[in-house]
Parts: C-alpha cells; sequence; structure tokens
C-alpha cells in the first residue's frame, strides 16, 4: 500500500453506500484506501473536516464558458475559479456561444489551445451536431468530445443553427455508430410561434417588461413537442438521449413512460427551475431571463418530484453569462434580453436550501450534483464517487452554515444575479482536486492546475 501524501478526513464522509465517519487516503492524486476515521498514518498531511461533509468533488456537465470569441461573456480563468469556489472539481463546457463553435475538429482545438493553462478545476467539452456536420462528428469523438448537443430551436447565436428532424436522423446513426450520447435543448418552434402569431404582428398592449409576456412566448407545449420527439427518435435509433436544462411539468409523464418501457432517455433540470417561480418575478427583473423559462409554483413542485422519484436524473448549473448590459435592465424588456442564469458558483447551495425543505437528503444531493453529471459524460471510472482507484477530488461543506449571496462574492467574471440577497444554506469550505487544496475558503491555489479531460 503506498505511503499517502494527504488525508481527508471527517464525521460525515459521503460514500457510495453511507454517509460515516472516515478516512480518505490520496497518493498521486488518486483515492488509494478509506479507512475509519482513527485509522491514519502520522507522516502525512491529515486535513480534519470535522462534523463537516466531505463529498465528492462536484461536476457540472453544462456551462458555457464562451472563450475564445466571446471571452468579454465569460473565461475559463473567471469560471474555472468560480467553479473552485462552488465545490466543483469538473464541468464540461457547451459548444456554443464561443466563437467558432465546437462543431468542427478544428472548433475544438481553439477552444483546447484557448483553455490550456488557464483551468482551475478539470474541463471536459461537449461537441456540436448542426445541420450538415454528420462527417465531423467522428473526428471530434477522436479528440475527445465527452458527446454532443443541439439545438431543436433557434440558439441564439448565428453560428450554432438548430436541427430538424431530418438532420436529426441523418446525425443519429452516426452518433449511434460513435456510442456517442446527444443532448438536447428541448424546444421545438411551433407552439412558439403559433403563440406569437395569436399575440398578433405588433400588438400594443404586450408588455415586454412584464415577465408573463415572456413566459407565455415560451409555451410548456413546446417543450412538451420536442420531447416527444426525442422519445420516438431515440427509440427508433436505439440512441442515448439526454434533454437538457427540462422545465415543463407537463412532459415529465412522458418521460416516466419512456423510462418504465426501457428507452435510453434521461434529463437534467438546473437550480433556478428549482428554486424561483414565475408568481415571484418583478416586471424588468431580466436577470430572470431563460430558456425555457422560469415556470409556475405548482409546476417547481412537479419538478422536485420527478427528482425525487428518478424521472430527472440531475441538476447542472446551465451557467449562461452574458455582459450585464445584454440583460437590458434599464428597458427591462423581456422578449430582448439574452436569456441566461450565471450560477456555476451557488448550484449547490441553491439546490441544498430547497432540497432539504422537500425533504430530500444529503445522498440524494451527491447523485444529482455528482454521481449521474459524471455518468452522463463517460467519467464515472474517475470522478462523482469518494472511492478507491477514483481521482481524489473532494469538496468539504457546511449544510447548516447559512449566508446572504452577495454578487461581489461570485467570481464569475459578471455578477448580476437573481439570487442576490437571498439567503441559502450551504458553505463550501475547501476544495481539493486531484488531492490538491485549490480552494480555502476564498483563497485559490496560486496556479491553475485544472485538466483537460479528451476523454
Ligand atoms: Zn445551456
Amino acid at each position: 500500500m503506498p505511503v499517502p501524501e494527504i488525508i481527508i478526513r471527517g464525521q460525515r464522509v459521503v460514500l457510495p453506500d453511507s454517509i460515516s465517519p472516515a478516512s480518505i487516503h490520496v497518493h498521486n492524486g488518486t483515492i488509494t484506501r478509506i479507512s475509519s476515521y482513527d485509522d491514519v498514518t502520522s507522516n502525512c498531511e491529515i486535513v480534519e473536516a470535522e462534523s463537516s461533509i466531505v463529498m465528492p468533488g462536484l461536476v457540472d456537465s453544462h456551462v458555457h464558458i464562451n472563450e475564445p470569441g466571446r471571452t468579454d461573456w465569460e473565461g475559463f480563468a473567471t469560471a474555472t475559479r468560480a467553479a473552485a469556489a462552488g465545490g466543483v472539481t469538473t464541468l464540461v463546457d457547451m459548444p456554443l456561444n464561443s466563437i467558432p463553435p465546437t462543431t468542427t475538429a478544428e472548433g475544438l482545438k481553439a477552444k483546447v489551445d484557448a483553455a490550456r493553462g488557464q483551468c482551475y478545476v478539470d474541463v471536459g467539452f461537449w461537441g456540436g451536431v448542426v445541420p450538415g456536420n454528420t462527417s465531423e462528428l467522428a473526428a471530434l469523438m477522436k479528440e475527445g468530445v465527452v458527446g454532443f448537443k443541439c439545438f431543436l430551436i433557434h440558439s441564439g447565436v448565428e453560428e450554432f443553427p438548430n436541427v430538424t428532424e431530418k438532420d436529426l436522423r441523418q446525425a443519429l446513426p452516426e452518433l449511434v455508430r460513435l456510442g456517442a450520447v446527444l443532448i438536447v435543448h428541448a424546444e421545438v418552434p411551433g407552439p412558439i410561434e403559433k403563440r406569437a402569431r395569436s399575440a398578433g404582428p405588433s400588438p400594443t398592449n404586450v408588455r415586454p417588461a412584464c415577465y408573463r409576456t415572456f413566459l407565455e412566448s415560451r409555451p410548456r407545449a413546446a417543450e412538451n413537442e420536442a420531447v416527444g420527439l426525442m422519445i420516438k427518435l431515440c427509440r427508433e435509433f436505439r440512441a442515448r438521449i439526454h434533454i437538457v436544462h427540462h422545465s415543463s411539468a407537463d412532459a415529465l409523464p412522458l418521460l416516466r413512460e419512456a423510462r418504465v418501457t426501457g428507452v435510453s432517455i434521461t434529463a437534467e433540470t438546473c437550480p433556478h427551475y428549482l428554486v424561483f417561480a414565475a408568481e415571484e418575478i418583478s416586471d424588468g427583473a431580466t436577470e430572470f431571463k431563460c430558456c425555457p423559462p422560469i415556470r409556475e409554483r405548482e409546476n417547481r413542485e412537479q419538478l422536485w418530484k420527478a427528482l425525487g422519484d428518478g424521472t430527472i436524473d440531475m441538476v447542472v448549473s446551465d451557467h449562461s453569462p452574458c455582459p450585464p448590459d445584454m440583460k437590458l435592465r434599464e428597458s427591462g424588456d423581456f422578449l430582448q434580453a439574452w436569456g441566461g442564469i450565471s450560477s456555476l458558483q451557488l448550484r449547490l447551495p441553491a439546490t441544498w436550501t430547497h432540497a432539504q425543505r422537500r425533504g430530500h437528503s444529503i445522498k440524494d444531493l451527491a447523485r444529482w450534483l455528482c454521481q449521474a453529471p459524471a455518468a452522463l459524460v463517460g467519467l464515472s471510472g474517475r470522478k462523482g464517487a469518494i472511492s478507491v482507484g477514483r481521482d481524489a477530488d473532494i469538496m468539504i461543506w457546511n449544510p447548516e452554515k447559512e449566508f446572504v449571496v452577495e454578487p461581489d462574492m461570485l467570481h464569475h467574471r459578471h455578477k448580476l444575479t437573481p439570487y442576490a440577497g437571498r439567503t441559502l444554506a450551504g458553505v463550501v469550505e475547501k476544495t481539493f482536486l486531484r488531492g490538491e487544496k485549490i480552494y480555502d475558503a476564498g483563497e485559490f491555489a496560486t496556479k491553475p492546475r485544472g485538466l483537460l479531460l479528451q476523454v
């Protein structure tokens, strides 16, 4: 048994089957042994978590970093520092909002070149499926993307066009051949266009600063139809499909039924759909705008139930930043403002605060924030659990301690946040990446040591 360089121990260590007192022995960045709390050697550094929770480093499989090309929106250095402060040790970057997008092997190379040397946590990459790039998918996979993302509706940026069912029928056989997961922004244009038509060409009574105007412009039907389509294709092609940032509760029965009948489809939701409710969003508060939208209270409670029964597998941030002026706070125009919420750093406390009120446990939290996202991106063998042979990615946090979100405490490039002023429970104390401390109560490692995970 190798001599550990560091042992992290505590009274509440989240192991795959229990939460118990334990010592985690780390050698060369890997967990080599898990022993009883008292079973430690004296000739190495021992980190005492005491009664705080020792959990696997969080895995966030849905992050938009935007570098290169839109680095003023967010960049690798700022995003990965925010991640470390939020207890995240692995994140996976989305293939759009950077220029070029990650839809070709060259696009991936531009990403990797931009990220190198800047990352405080480990970073993986999604590739993109856009109309006509089927022939690029094998090369992207070979260069190490974790899987592929597509949109079924306008993505918000011109260089990442959405696909139609026809495009998917071309791409899916290749994705199946490659054994790649396809993650899908599941809203289709039909119901949204229908809604716009019924609202009239240029109605004078539309109030763009009213949240309800925006909510009604992105009806649940757009998500429901999209989920239905993806289940149909998933079944037909025997593909592996995952629905990103799921919001509509009306589509949950479809997902449930598909899972029961063995369709290989999974789903995620995000903290903002679980914390906020449409009824509480003030006029002009465009920091709450994202697509699909935050829906009604009743919808939110259905999402919580779906997390509880496993219909929704995980909670990821969909960290989607932009410069604050693009949020149009002065006019408060929800229809024109950029959609996206930055919450990479706050995913744990936002989810935990509301999960515990509904009777969910820290074990549930570890499944939603660590284990399931690691499995989605094919990293289960290395990430997402405290067990022998895994990377020693570990975070220590206090679930009882509360704090008030102040924009200044966020390490994201831009601080505008719908969480400002909210009291949340769950303070991240320390974060370790492969056994090295990268965050400690507001202080960061001096050097970025994150790896680029090209799997
Ligand atoms: Zn996204």
